[in-house]
């Protein structure tokens, strides 16, 4: 079975995603534009996730709850999760371990956490641009012992990535795949970085708009839906 996937979308739940990033406008137009995967990635939380859950079930595609992780070296990691409760429980793990800056508490910040039918429940009053005080050689062993995999985000980006904030990937991390950019050359990356030999890699949006979410471009090919056996094909099958 193939699946056009897109594994990093941002719910306005993220500070930085647009407001109209809401649970059921993504998975309808995740819907309508013919992907059968995607996942919400928020940074540093999966609070979003139930809600888009029940939005992708309503519009017949397929969601894996996630998060995007911010380590303490700042680097992104794109986590993955085989159900709600591991994705949860991870998600709170992570918010008391948030490096938080000094500020304005009464200071609003919009990170809305919203139900199915779009909305607004609370707005999430942690600060969830922080880094989280959780080392990158720590990562992979942490996310799968709630259940999901961890694939370090957009590594052939300037910033915030594993290759800018690091400059090298050491195989004692143990991540088996890596997440690339839309207009990174997969054997160009091998080539600059050969520790790199034998990674699997994904391809997402990272979108923060609508219109970013992407076309069904990338896919993986998995014996059945279920959302362990999509983990699993991502972390052993090659792209
Ligand atoms: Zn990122
Ligand atoms: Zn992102």
């Amino acid at each position: 079975m193939k699946l056009y996937y897109d594994l990093h979308i941002h719910s306005c739940l993220s500070l930085c995603a647009e407001d109209d990033m809401t649970p059921a406008n993504i998975a309808n137009m995740a819907a309508v534009a013919g992907l059968q995967l995607i996942a919400v990635s928020d940074h540093q939380s999966a609070l979003n996730c139930p809600a888009v859950f029940e939005a992708c079930r309503r519009a017949g595609i397929l969601f894996l709850p996630a998060m995007e992780l911010c380590t303490r070296e700042e680097v992104h990691v794109l986590c993955l999760f085989e159900d709600l409760p591991g994705a949860l429980s991870c998600s709170d793990f992570v918010k008391k371990r948030l490096i938080l800056p000094r500020r304005n508490a009464s200071i609003s910040i919009r990170q809305t956490v919203m139900d199915e039918n779009d909305n607004p429940l609370y707005d999430e009053k942690a600060y969830l641009g922080a880094a989280a005080d959780i080392g990158i050689y720590d990562v992979g062993a942490l996310i799968k012992s709630f259940g999901g995999l961890a694939v370090p985000a957009h590594i052939d980006r300037p910033s915030h990535s594993l290759l800018s904030n690091l400059a090298f990937y050491d195989p004692l991390m143990d991540f088996s795949a890596c997440e690339l950019t839309k207009e990174c050359d997969p054997e160009t990356i091998i080539k600059e970085h050969p520790e790199l030999s034998g990674m699997r890699f994904l391809k997402n949006s990272d979108a923060h708009s609508l219109g970013d979410i992407s076309d069904p471009v990338h896919f993986i090919e998995v014996p059945d839906a279920k959302p362990r056996t999509i983990l699993d094909t991502i972390a052993r099958c090659p792209f």
